[in-house]
């Protein structure tokens, strides 16, 4: 955790930082380094014990050996083994196969770069714009400009920042860094080469919400990513006002209030909605979770303004959006594209192959696939199919047909399978047969199991794992008898 603000968070939200760094000093978590941490933050060891379970980068035994990804795109390559440590993802699916710690985003993975992620030029223009117009005016400048958040989910940025503002209560802000969906590494490009322009989005969040508290929230393993937003925090107008947190991994901290409990030094689990984060979040307080391409959007609204946003992508989803390619293609990579592109052109400009014996995974294990020939999409949010496939995070795996598929289908299910958090039992119960039954007897795989899972699990995770499996089934039905 850097440098304190002025407002101070209960003693118990120094729980998952001690527990990172007592994880990085000795490789792993013993009983009497997690009771020592509890005692030190004053939380009852058993609630400690219960939180450091909840994230699944931490090791209890024995310090790790290197691990290598097993994720989809690397479990294509022609090089790949089945590892010994195995990683859901690493984060390098355009470099496969990925193992060993993560690496500075290579610069020439950008393929296609717009006003995200183009050249920054070191100044701070679009904050002291936003600090001469004040608060209420950089609302209606994000308002005008249309933006949606690039998290997954779309939802207008200067709805959630208003219904914050409504309580006229002390907030809190977050940036979520912590990208952990499998085939999407466009926040690592974003925090490692344009670190700048993120710091510059929150410090205008920050001055227009004015938050008793700002954290960012970076994804635990993302260390050269961290270093980058560091280095660029502290040489900004907001150096020493945010407090930088690192994770342990967990798919589920995708979902804000999970996020929210792993801060609050709790287990990393979803809490029920209502209420909404904008209404009670960080402990307690109305609070906006923003994440980190949406914060590299607010900077360059807040330079060129909303209209030269909007001359970029759709009437209802302006702007561009930043693409994580990987798979079968031959320049795998992000390539920011204008919302409302057809996704067969980023596919054809990434050297996919023709659209007869391709499939496409959009959205990854909360997504589905897709044939080729159903696959040109216009890149706007929402589903691509009523199956699964979506746009969501922007991560999109090409992939041979049928060849691949079963594969696909089984590495997300067993993904899902393993980040499900627990707490629901639809979801808790239902992924591991999800898995069981598509790599063994897939007759078992009935509506009502799945239907079960969809539509009874407390979040998202558990909702929509069931799309990489409906999509394949519907599809490809062959590659399972
Ligand atoms: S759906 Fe899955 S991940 Fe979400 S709360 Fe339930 S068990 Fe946890």
């Amino acid at each position: 955790m850097s440098a304190a603000p002025a407002f101070a968070l209960p003693r118990r939200a120094r729980l998952l930082p001690e527990l990172v760094a007592r994880h990085r000093g000795d490789g792993f978590l013993t009983p009497a380094s997690i009771e020592a941490v509890a005692r030190e933050v004053g939380v009852p060891a058993a609630e400690a014990w219960e939180a450091a379970r909840s994230f699944h980068e931490f090791r209890f035994d024995a310090p790790g050996g290197e691990r290598a990804c097993a994720g989809i795109a690397c479990a294509l390559h022609p090089g790949f083994h089945e590892p010994e440590l195995p990683a859901g993802c690493l984060f390098r699916c355009y470099a496969p196969p990925a193992f060993g710690d993560e690496q500075p985003f290579p610069a020439e993975m950008v393929r296609q770069a717009g006003p995200l992620l183009g050249p920054a030029d070191r100044t701070w223009a679009g904050l002291e714009r936003a600090r001469r117009l004040g608060p209420a005016a950089v609302l209606d400048e994000i308002e005008e400009a249309g933006l949606r958040g690039r998290g997954g989910a779309y939802f207008p940025t200067a709805r959630k920042w208003r219904a914050a503002l409504r309580h006229g209560a002390p907030l809190a802000l977050v940036m979520n860094a912590e990208e952990g969906e499998p085939g999407v590494f466009k926040d690592r490009a974003l925090l490692c080469l344009r670190p700048g322009r993120v710091v510059e989005g929150l410090a205008i969040a920050m001055e227009a919400l004015r938050p008793a508290v700002t954290i960012a929230f970076i994804n635990g393993e993302a260390d050269p990513a961290a270093e980058a937003f560091e280095r660029a925090l502290a040489d900004s107008p907001i150096a020493g006002q945010v407090l930088l947190y690192r994770g342990a991994g967990g798919y589920v901290l995708g979902e804000e209030t999970a996020l929210l409990n792993a801060i609050e030094g709790r287990r990393a689990v979803p809490r029920p909605r209502p209420p909404l984060p904008v209404d009670s979040g960080l402990f307690g307080m109305p609070t906006v979770v923003n994440n980190v391409e949406t914060l590299a959007a607010v900077a360059v609204i807040l330079r060129e303004g909303p209209a030269a946003f909007r001359a970029f992508g759709a009437s209802d989803a302006p702007g561009t959006r930043i693409l994580s390619l990987s798979g079968r293609v031959e320049r795998p990579g992000v390539y920011e594209v204008p919302l409302g592109t057809p996704l067969a052109e980023v596919l054809d400009r990434a050297g996919s192959p023709a659209p007869e014996g391709l499939a496409v995974l959009c959205g990854g294990p909360s997504g589905g696939l897709l044939p080729g020939a159903i696959a040109d999409q216009p890149v706007l949010p929402g589903r691509y199919h009523p199956t699964g496939a979506m746009l969501g995070a922007g991560g999109v795996v090409v992939l041979e047909a049928p060849g691949d598929i079963r594969r696909a289908a089984l590495t997300m299910a067993a993904f899902n399978a393993e980040q499900s958090c627990g707490k629901c039992t639809p979801c808790r119960e239902g992924t591991p047969l999800l898995l069981e039954a598509l790599g063994g007897n897939p007759a078992e795989l009935t509506e009502d199991l799945l239907d079960a899972i969809q539509l009874a699990s407390l979040c998202g995770l558990g909702q929509m794992a069931t799309g990489p499996v409906r999509s394949a089934l519907a599809f490809w039905p062959e590659v399972f008898s």
